[in-house]
């Protein structure tokens, strides 16, 4: 099947790209372990985010959306020593196993998790000092309200990227609806015209299906 050439494309690609890393494995595993659902970025997908945010020299991230931190770990990996990352999630069990295993990565110092709802939490947000970089990947019904205190909450040049804007081409398919896509398509519409940011689309095919990252620079 396609999913399968897609799963194996990946692997194939991964096995000379990647090396092993006990770490994210055991993220993931524990994870797992814990009920947590499997809907992590792939690692193809959390090292582009770690070679993006690297490419920018990024010193302060953030993110929308924690999971079990699978995603936050490959992002934390870019920060220079005095970096630091905040990653807000809604679920009390989900930000108590992404501790553990940002604690077993030896980013503890570096990672602030917030809990509650994340449009909430970046209300609330007023750094000094603007991120560099924002990780959309929480509830998709919440995209065009995070996009638009991510715009806020960025640095002029910085980086937004939204997960999930593809959906195997649902999104793009008008016989079909639920809220996930409705809310991919209200990010959509509220980006034409808007003139704050530039922004494509990366298509994503891999382990994951068939899916994309919204990428996005703050002007
Ligand atoms: N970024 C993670 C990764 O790749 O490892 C995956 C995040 S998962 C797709 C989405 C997360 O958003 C879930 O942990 C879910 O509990 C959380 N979430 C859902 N609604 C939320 C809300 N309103 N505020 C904050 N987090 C929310």
């Amino acid at each position: 099947t396609m999913a399968e050439d897609w799963a194996r494309s990946d692997r194939y690609h991964n096995s000379f790209l990647h090396t092993e890393d006990e770490i994210l494995d055991a993220a993931l595993s524990n994870s797992t372990a814990n009920g947590l659902p499997e809907i992590a970025v792939s690692a193809a997908q959390g090292k582009l985010l770690n070679l993006l945010a690297s490419s920018i020299g990024a010193k302060r991230i953030l993110e929308v959306g924690t999971l079990g931190g699978y995603s936050t770990i490959w992002l934390a990996r870019a920060l220079p020593a005095d970096g630091e990352l905040i990653t807000l999630e809604l679920s009390e069990k989900h930000a108590k196993v992404a501790q553990e295993n940002l604690d077993h990565a030896n980013l503890t110092n570096k990672v602030k998790i917030v809990v509650g709802p994340a449009h909430e939490s970046m209300l609330q947000l007023h750094p000094e000092t603007p991120f560099d970089f924002i990780f959309i990947d929480a509830d998709k019904k919440g995209n065009l309200d995070y996009f638009t205190e991510a715009k806020r909450l960025v640095r002029k040049g910085g980086v937004i990227i939204v997960d999930n804007v593809v959906r195997h081409g649902r999104v793009a398919d008008p016989e079909y609806t639920d809220t996930n896509v409705e809310g991919v398509r209200r990010l959509l519409k509220g980006l034409k015209g808007d003139t704050d940011v530039d922004a494509t689309t990366i298509g994503t095919v891999g382990d994951k299906g068939y899916d994309g990252y919204l990428y996005a620079i703050r002007k």
